[in-house]
C-alpha cells in the first residue's frame, strides 16, 4: 500500500543528514509510484516530481527528522500548493442575477451539484436562487432538476426538450431579473464523451449566459482519463472553477491534482455524498494527505518541524559537545520546547489510531499540567540556583516551594529528574551517545 511505501522511504532515509542527488532519487521513485497508484495522470506526475526534486535537492534536514520524513513533508507541503491555494468561494460580483454555468460529462454529478450549490448559497450566503436546466435530450434530466432543486429550497424554472438550449437560458436569465434573484444556476446537457457538438452547444450557451462562474464538475473516480476530459473542457471554456464530486468513495482522488494542473482553475468544492448537503468547502491541506494515504502522519510531521526552536536545539548540542555543563536553564528550555510542539494532547490527536490508543493510557492532560508545573518550579530559582542546582539546599527548597505553589517534595523530585538527565548529557559528551545506543542493543 501507498503509506507503506512512504514509510519504507523514511526508514531507509534515516541516519542521512541531508537530501542529496544519490538518496533523492530512490525515494522521488517511491513517490512517483505513490501518485499513479492515486491515478493522477503521468504527464502531471512528471511535472510535479521535478518540481519536489527542485525544491528538496540539498535541503537541511530540520530538528528530529530524518531526510525521508524531510521529503515526506516537501511533497505533501507541494500537493497543497499546487491543488490550492486558500479557500476559494464561489464568486457572486456580478449585475444581479449571476449566473453559474455548470459543465462537465454526463454523470459526473453536474445536476446534483447544481442543487447542492443552490442550498449552500442560501444557507451560507443568504442569496434568493434560481435553478433551470439546459439538458434538452433527457426529460427526466429536466425532472430530476425539479426534485432535487425542491429539496435544496431554492426556485426551478421549467424548460421542455422542445427548445433550443440557448432560449431556455434566456428565458430564465429573464425570469431571474424581473423576479429579482440574486444567483441562476444553468445545468446543462453531458455526454459520455468528449463529443464537438456538445462542446459548440455548451460554448454558445456561455455566451449567451456571461456566467461569472463557469464550473468544471468531474468525477474523482475518473482517474487516468480525467486529464482528457479537463483539456477538453478547457480549450472550449474559461473555467473559472472545479467541483471535485464522489470524495465519498475510495479512490484516492488524484484526479483533483491533474485536472487542477490542465486547468489552472482551482477546486471550490468537493462532493462527499448523493444528498444534497453533500458539499465542502475544498480541503488542499486535506485532501494532499489523502493522495498521499498519509492519514494524519504528515501533520505531524509538519507539526514537528514547526515547533522546535532550532537556535534553542543548536544551541544545547554545542553545549554539550564543548563540555559545558547542562544545567536547570537547559532543562527548562527543553521543557519549553516540548510545549511549544503544540502540546502534547493536540500531538496525540494527530497519531495514527493505533498508535494513540497505545499512549492512551497516558493521560496526557496530566502530562501538560506536570510540565507547566515543572516550568513554574524552575522559574522560581534564582539564576544561580539553576546554574548551580547544588546550592539548594532545605531552605531554598522552601523557598522555592512557596514561590511555586507546590510541596517541597514536588521540588526534590524536580531535581532528582534533573541529576538523570544531566548525568545522561555528561554520557553523551565524549561519543558517549553512540555506546549508549550499543548498549541499548541498536
Ligand atoms: P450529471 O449527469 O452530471 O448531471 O450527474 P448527476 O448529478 O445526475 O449524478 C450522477 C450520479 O452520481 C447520481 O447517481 C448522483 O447521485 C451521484 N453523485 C453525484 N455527486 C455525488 C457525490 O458527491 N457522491 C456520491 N456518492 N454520488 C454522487
Ligand atoms: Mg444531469
Amino acid at each position: 500500500a501507498l503509506s507503506d511505501r512512504l514509510s519504507r522511504i523514511v526508514k531507509e532515509m534515516r541516519g542521512q543528514a541531508r537530501i542529496t542527488e544519490s538518496n533523492v532519487t530512490d525515494m522521488l521513485r517511491e513517490v512517483r509510484m505513490a501518485l499513479l497508484e492515486a491515478d493522477v495522470a503521468l504527464p502531471v506526475v512528471r511535472d510535479f516530481i521535478a518540481r519536489v526534486k527542485e525544491k528538496a535537492l540539498g535541503q537541511e534536514v530540520v530538528g528530529s527528522l530524518t531526510p525521508g520524513q524531510a521529503l515526506v513533508a516537501i511533497v505533501h507541503r507541494e500537493l497543497a500548493a499546487t491543488m490550492g491555494e486558500g479557500v476559494a468561494d464561489i464568486n457572486l460580483a456580478a449585475q444581479p442575477p449571476a449566473v453559474i454555468l455548470m459543465a462537465g460529462l454526463q454523470g459526473a454529478g453536474k445536476t446534483t451539484t447544481t442543487a447542492k450549490l443552490a442550498k449552500h448559497l442560501i444557507e451560507k450566503r443568504k442569496k434568493k436562487v434560481l435553478t433551470v436546466s439546459g439538458d434538452v435530450y433527457r426529460p427526466a434530466a429536466i425532472e430530476q432538476l425539479k426534485t432535487v432543486t425542491a429539496q435544496a429550497g431554492a426556485e426551478w424554472f421549467p424548460s421542455t426538450p422542445d427548445q433550443k438550449p440557448v432560449d431556455i437560458a434566456r428565458a430564465a436569465i429573464d425570469h431571474a431579473r424581473k423576479h429579482y434573484f440574486d444567483v441562476l444556476l444553468v445545468d446543462t446537457a453531458g455526454r459520455l464523451a468528449i463529443d464537438e457538438a456538445l462542446m459548440r452547444e455548451i460554448q454558445e450557451l456561455h455566451a449567451v449566459l456571461k456566467p461569472v462562474e463557469t464550473l468544471f464538475v468531474v468525477d474523482a473516480m475518473q482517474g487516468q482519463d480525467a486529464i482528457n476530459t479537463a483539456k477538453a473542457f478547457k480549450d472550449a471554456l474559461p473555467l473559472t472553477g472545479i467541483v471535485l464530486t464522489k470524495l465519498d468513495g475510495d479512490s484516492r482522488g488524484g484526479a483533483a491534482l491533474s485536472v487542477r494542473q490542465i486547468t489552472g482553475a482551482p477546486i471550490k468544492f468537493a462532493g462527499v455524498s448523493e444528498k444534497i448537503d453533500g458539499l465542502e468547502v475544498f480541503d488542499a491541506d486535506r485532501h494532499a494527505q489523502r493522495v498521499l494515504g498519509m492519514g494524519d502522519i504528515l501533520a505531524l510531521v509538519e507539526q514537528v518541524t514547526a515547533g522546535v526552536d532550532m537556535a534553542a536545539a543548536q544551541k544545547l548540542a554545542a553545549k554539550v559537545k564543548s563540555g559545558q555543563g547542562f544545567d536547570l536553564n537547559d532543562f527548562l528550555d527543553q521543557l519549553r520546547q516540548m510545549k511549544q510542539m503544540g502540546g502534547l494532547s493536540s500531538l496525540m490527536d494527530k497519531l495514527p489510531a493505533a498508535m494513540a490508543a497505545k499512549a492512551g493510557e497516558v493521560d496526557m492532560s496530566r502530562a501538560e499540567k506536570d510540565i507547566k508545573r515543572k516550568e513554574g518550579i524552575i522559574c522560581s530559582m534564582t539564576l544561580s540556583e539553576r546554574r548551580k542546582p547544588e546550592i539548594i539546599k532545605a531552605t531554598r527548597k522552601r523557598r522555592i516551594a512557596a514561590g511555586a505553589g507546590v510541596q517541597v517534595q514536588e521540588v526534590n523530585r524536580l531535581l532528582k529528574e534533573f541529576e538523570q538527565m544531566q548525568d545522561m548529557m555528561k554520557k553523551m559528551k565524549g561519543g558517549g551517545m553512540m555506546k549508549m545506543m550499543k548498549r541499548m542493543g541498536g
